[in-house]
This record gives C-alpha cells, structure tokens and sequence, in this order.
C-alpha cells in the first residue's frame, strides 16, 4: 500500500444501489459490502451485494426489454443513445477520474487517460449502430438470398478491476450498438465508477432494462449469470482459472455462447541491433503501467546477450527513478496495487525470483 500524503480531494461517490430496470434497488438479501481505497486501506462505502436471487430479477427485465422497447427503436437512434451517453461521460470526465482513482488507486492523469478512451469507444460503436449489415447472395436462377445480423439477446458481462471503467465500455458498447440487453456485474474491488456511468446510462434516456449493473462477487453473482438459463451469452474478461468456470458454466446449463479474455505472461524480445533507448523505455512502461496490472504486462523480457548487462541496468536505473505515491498527485506515476491479495501476490512473485 501507498500512503497518501496529501490531503485528499473531494471526490463524489455515486449511487451504491444495484442498478436494475432503470432503478437503483437494495440487493433482494440486503447484503452488502464494502469497498477499500487502495492508497490508504479505509473504506470508502459501502455498496450493495447482489447474489443469485438480483441476477434472475435483471435476467428478467434484461428480457422484457429485450423483447419490447429495444427491439422496437432503430439501429440510428440505439447508435445517438451511445453517442449521448459519450457526451455525459465527457461532461462528467473529471469527477469520473476521481472516482477511478479513489476505488482502483491508479494515478489520476491515468484515469483520465482511460476515460478518454472510454469516450472514443463509445462513439465508435455508436457509428457503428446502423453499419451492421448482412449479405446479398446471388444464387442459382433468378433469386438470392440475404442475410441479417441479429441480437443474440440477453448478454452477461463480468469484468476484471484493472481498467474499471475501460471494461465496462469494451463490453457495453457493442452489445448494445448491435441490440442486445444486458447484465453487468463488476469487480467486487471497484465497483463505483461503473455505477456512476450507470447514471448516465439512465440519464441518457436508455430504456428501462437495457442495462442492468450488478455489484458482487464472483462465486455467487457471477457464477449465477455464468449458470443462468435465461442469458443467451456470457463475455467475461478476467483470470484463467474463472475462465474454464465460466464455460464449464455454460456447457452444464444453456450452452450459452461464451467470449473469454483470460490472463497472459506476455514476452518482449530485444535484439542487440534495436534503438536501445527506446527498449528500454518501452519495456519499462509494458511492466509498470497501471501497477502492472494489464493483461497484456509484458512480464517476460529476453534480451540478446551482448546487451543484456547494459540494458538490465539501465532498466534498474530507470525503475528506480518511477515517482511512486499518492493517486492524486498529478506527478505519481505509480500507485497502489488495487488491494491488499494483489499487493502480497506481486511481493511473492519478487521475493521468489530474489530466491
Ligand atoms: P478473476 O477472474 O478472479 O475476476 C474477474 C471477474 O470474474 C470478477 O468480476 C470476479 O468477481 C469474477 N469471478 C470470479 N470468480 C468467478 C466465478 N466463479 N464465476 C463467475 N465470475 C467470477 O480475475 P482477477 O484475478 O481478479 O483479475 C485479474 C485477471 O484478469 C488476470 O489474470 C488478468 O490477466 C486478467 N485480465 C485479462 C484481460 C484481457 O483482456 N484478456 C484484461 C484484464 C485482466
């Protein structure tokens, strides 16, 4: 853990409610759960606990809007929704930030970073809302066939903590620019900037039941998306370990369809004829951006012998220079690891390579 040096600033928290039907409810057991600031180890509030019984009430209006209201409205107008709700992502982009550095304890020019990314994921799957054609196919005599792209249906979405808000758009924006409905449960570690676009998501004028938003954790809510027999598709982005739950999940009850993107220990390579600057400077921020924690760290490094000894020590060098502190600090380049597992899963890793 980071601690903070400075006096924190204000930041907004948002609604803490389950997000079903356009409503911000209690989960059905009352539960709830707290979630941590990773830079200072207090709590920051605490947000309701969906488990089984609130993913079957969002499967249920994820259906009925599925089957009335969204399926009725075009493509253009389901593609100006994404656009409006890019709009108030960008009117709100610092108090946004703010939130994603609170929860996930990433720096604060980083939340920003992503949520401009968040603003151009929005809009390019808005433009893609009315593009999502089929095929005209010449057949044999005087006819043809065509094809058309249709909605899977209700779609289960479960995210990873690393990129809070950047998971939530990757998985949202194209199923609903393509007229699906769905139900979204995020990290149990940062759940409230999700929440806060869930706002937005309402505000933009969505239909009740589009867009559900679930807290909770993984073993209860999201097993029971991955198992439901009313959700025709689950993506899930997280570890590989869930990965094969999630479609063992699906085979032992719907077959529903199933996208996964799992972990990785990705390698760079370097070869004594590269720009030695920019290696090092590129392998330097593929380890240590966002903490690490990317699926696609590069957490493997060869290099050619002949420069091995130059460029580990200049990799020290400039590891040692990386400013590490408080979020909100405009200057941090490093901050928390996003909780208290992952901060001791790292340290194991470094203490074992020290052995
Ligand atoms: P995780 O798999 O434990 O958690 C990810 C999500 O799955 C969370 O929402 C969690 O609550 C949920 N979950 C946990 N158990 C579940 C279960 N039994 N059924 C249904 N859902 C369950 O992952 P983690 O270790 O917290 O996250 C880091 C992992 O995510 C790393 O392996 C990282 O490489 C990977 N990741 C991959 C990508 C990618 O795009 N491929 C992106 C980010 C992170």
């Amino acid at each position: 853990m980071v601690t903070a040096t400075r006096p924190q600033p204000q930041v907004k928290i948002g609604p803490t409610h389950l997000l079903i039907n356009n409503e911000w409810v209690e989960s059905v057991s009352k539960k709830k759960f707290a979630t941590i600031n990773p830079a200072t180890g207090e709590v920051i509030c605490e947000v309701a606990e969906a488990d089984a019984a609130d993913v079957d009430k969002a499967v249920q209006a994820a259906r009925k809007a599925f089957n009335g209201e969204w399926r009725q409205i075009s493509a253009t107008a389901r593609g100006n929704l994404l656009y409006r709700l890019a709009d108030l992502i960008e009117e709100n982009l610092d108090e946004l930030a703010r939130l994603e550095t609170l929860d996930n304890g990433k720096p604060i020019n980083d939340s920003v970073g992503d949520i401009e990314s968040v603003i151009a994921c929005y809009r390019y799957y808005a433009g893609w809302a009315d593009k999502v054609q089929g095929k005209t196919i010449p057949i044999n005599g005087p006819y043809f066939c065509y094809t058309r792209h249709e909605p899977v249906g209700v779609v289960g979405q479960i995210i990873p903590w690393n990129f809070p808000l950047l998971m939530q758009a990757w998985k949202l924006a194209p199923a609903l620019a393509t007229g699906n409905t769905v139900v979204m449960k995020t990290a149990e570690q940062t759940p409230l900037s999700a929440l806060r676009v869930g706002e937005l998501i309402v505000e933009a004028g969505f239909p009740a039941g589009v867009v559900n938003i679930l807290s909770g954790y993984g073993p209860t809510a999201g097993a029971a998306i991955a198992y439901h027999h009313d959700i025709d598709k689950v993506a899930f982005t997280g570890s590989t370990e869930v990965g094969h739950l999630i479609m063992e999940a699906a085979a032992k009850s719907n077959l529903k369809r199933v996208t996964l993107e799992l972990g990785g220990k990705s390698p760079n390579i370097v070869f004594a004829d590269a720009n030695i600057d920019a290696a090092i400077q590129a392998a330097h921020e593929a380890i240590f951006f966002n903490q690490g924690q990317c699926c696609s760290a590069g957490s493997r490094l060869f290099v050619e012998a002949k420069i091995y000894d130059e460029f580990v020590n200049r990799s020290v060098e400039i590891a040692r220079q990386r400013i590490v502190g408080d979020p909100f600090d405009p200057n941090t380049q490093q901050g928390p690891q996003v909780y208290q597992e992952q901060f001791n899963l790292v340290m194991s890793y470094i203490e074992s390579g020290q052995r």
